[in-house]
């Protein structure tokens, strides 16, 4: 073996129904004094109640998908104007990149309290939206320093956008297996992540009002984010990035539909990522056992109902191409992109690709 791995610098706190307790009792311990407290609009019963009894200096609710610039800079502008020394996000994906967007200009600390499975609070990606285009990076800075995770949280989280923000988490475990810094810890985390996402997301499915799914769903998106942080990403994040960007897709919902025609193509030439999937969703095989699992969970299956263009296929293959990550699995050119964009697109089943 030969391999470099980063670990991020962070603590978490998993326990349920004390999300209240477990903020009260880090920003005691890290001697927070005047908080800006990040949640959406409709993430804002579930702030006050979650971080109503910190020393509170400003709350935001100004959050917006993909975190565009404008958004961003209003929320740097509140901090700076409020003399903040911390920054508490409790909500989805989206409203912890905002606290990233600031930390990443200001230095500010996060406490992350998320409420969805995206895995953004326990990853150093920022994501920032101007005219249109989405820039990503990498940063210390905006890694969250703490983490409190409160599976009751995510009880509100409708069974639908439950199913699709974990199809997401699954999608980050997946592409971790071989991403440009795919290396033995990763695939761990990420064997576990598939692992109690797929028990989770089941049993979220059956009962979504039940704790102990819940629990299992949250911790294997929590998994899932560390061994993609670790990782990079891959060619499925590449491919959802592109499309995302080019039509102004939604996020956890492209994640869910274009993840099968990945696997589809890496698959018969990625053996050790097949068996790590197969294994860890006990299943015959690793496209059988996501083609169950999404059935299941009645994942969506085409991009064109969320707004994707027929027209558009050829030329997000052509972005796609120019970014595809060194050491993907299966051999790649437009005439191959083409084909699994269109089959995402048409929600086909996934083509059996002729190579591994
Ligand atoms: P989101 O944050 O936009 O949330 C979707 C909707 O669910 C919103 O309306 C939100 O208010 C609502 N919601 C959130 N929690 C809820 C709850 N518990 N109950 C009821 N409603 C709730 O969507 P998301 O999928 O969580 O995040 C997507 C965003 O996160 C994208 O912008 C994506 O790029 C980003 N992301 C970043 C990383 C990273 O590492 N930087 C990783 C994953 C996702």
């Amino acid at each position: 073996m030969r391999f470099v791995h980063d670990t991020l610098p962070q603590r978490i706190r998993f326990a349920s129904g004390e999300a209240a307790a477990q903020l009260a009792a880090e920003t005691t311990e890290r001697g927070y004094a005047r908080i800006m407290v990040i949640a959406a609009e409709s993430e804002k019963d579930l702030a006050r109640r979650v971080a109503g009894a910190l020393p509170v200096a400003v709350w935001h609710h100004e959050v917006a998908q993909h975190v565009p610039a404008p958004v961003a800079n209003r929320a740097r502008e509140t901090a700076a104007g409020h003399d903040v020394d911390a920054l508490v996000s409790v909500g989805g994906g989206s409203t912890t990149g905002l606290a990233k967007a600031v930390a990443l200009t200001t230095g500010l600390p996060i406490i992350a309290v998320p409420t969805t499975y995206a895995g953004s609070e326990a990853t150093d990606v920022w994501g920032l939206t101007d005219a249109n285009r989405k820039t990503t990076g990498t940063d210390a800075r905006v890694l969250p320093r703490t983490v409190v995770y409160d599976a009751s949280l995510t009880l509100t989280l409708p069974v639908g956008l439950s199913m699709t923000s974990g199809l997401n988490a699954l999608a980050h475990c997946v592409d971790a297996l071989w991403a440009p810094r795919a290396n033995p810890v990763n695939a761990a985390l990420a064997g576990e992540g598939i692992r109690a996402l797929g028990a989770g997301l089941r049993r979220v499915a059956g009962d979504p009002a039940g704790l102990p799914g819940r629990e299992q769903a949250l911790y294997g998106a929590y998994l899932s984010a560390v061994a993609f942080a670790s990782a990079g990403s891959g060619l499925h994040h590449k491919i959802c990035h592109v499309l995302g960007g080019m039509f102004g897709l939604p996020h956890a919902e492209t994640h869910a539909v274009v993840l099968p025609h990945v696997l589809a193509l890496n698959a018969p030439a990625a053996p050790d990522a097949e068996h790590r999937i197969s294994a860890a969703l006990n299943a015959p095989s690793a496209i059988a056992g996501l083609a169950k699992l999404r059935a299941e969970l009645a994942a969506p299956i085409a991009l064109r109902d969320y707004g994707m263009p027929e027209a558009g296929i050829g030329r997000a293959a052509e972005a796609v191409l120019s970014v595809v990550p060194p050491g993907n699995p299966a051999p790649l050119d437009a005439g191959t992109l083409t084909t699994l964009l269109r089959a995402a697109w048409a929600g086909t089943e996934e083509i059996p690709y002729a190579h591994g």
